[in-house]
């Protein structure tokens, strides 16, 4: 894919995220589940989340941020438009 920039707003789809499973997005889920945690925010069908999050959750999957950001888009965890655009005219 010609991806491989980091998502610049990271909304996470958790209805989507409760669908997969647990072997591939188990960190994930996990990692989600203690921000809303922290947050008191249960009630959402997503989930904004920080940048940084963004970096060490990449670091768990052992990939850049670039890439886990192709790979939850594949997933469908976040929407194609979390993908930045390469050029802007
Ligand atoms: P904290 O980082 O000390 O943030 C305290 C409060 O500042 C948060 O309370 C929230 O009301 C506000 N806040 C901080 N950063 C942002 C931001 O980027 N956007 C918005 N809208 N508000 C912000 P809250 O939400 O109850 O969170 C309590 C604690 O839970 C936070 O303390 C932090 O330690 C943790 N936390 C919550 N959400 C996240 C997250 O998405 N990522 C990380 N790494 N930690 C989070
Ligand atoms: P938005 O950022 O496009 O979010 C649209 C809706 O997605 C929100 O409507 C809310 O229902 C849901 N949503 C997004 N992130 C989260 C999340 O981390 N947890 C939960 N439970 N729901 C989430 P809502 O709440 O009526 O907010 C409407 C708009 O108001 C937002 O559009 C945003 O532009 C603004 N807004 C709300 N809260 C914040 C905030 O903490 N920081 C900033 N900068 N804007 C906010
Ligand atoms: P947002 O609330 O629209 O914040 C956009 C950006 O403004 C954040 O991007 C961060 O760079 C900066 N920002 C906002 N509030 C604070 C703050 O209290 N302290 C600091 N140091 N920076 C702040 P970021 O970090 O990538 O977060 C993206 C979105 O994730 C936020 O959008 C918000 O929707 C959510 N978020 C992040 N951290 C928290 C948190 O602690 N609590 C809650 N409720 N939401 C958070």
């Amino acid at each position: 894919p010609s991806g491989s920039e980091p998502a610049t707003k990271i909304v996470i789809n958790l209805e989507r995220l409760q669908q997969l499973p647990a072997d591939k997005v188990g960190p994930l889920a996990r990692y989600a589940a203690a921000i809303q945690s922290q947050r008191g925010d249960y009630n959402g069908k997503v989930l904004s989340i920080r940048a940084e999050d963004l970096r060490s959750l990449a670091i768990i999957y052992d990939m850049s941020p670039g890439e886990l950001t192709d790979q939850l888009i594949e997933w469908g965890v976040l929407p194609q438009e979390a993908r930045p655009a390469h050029r802007v005219d």
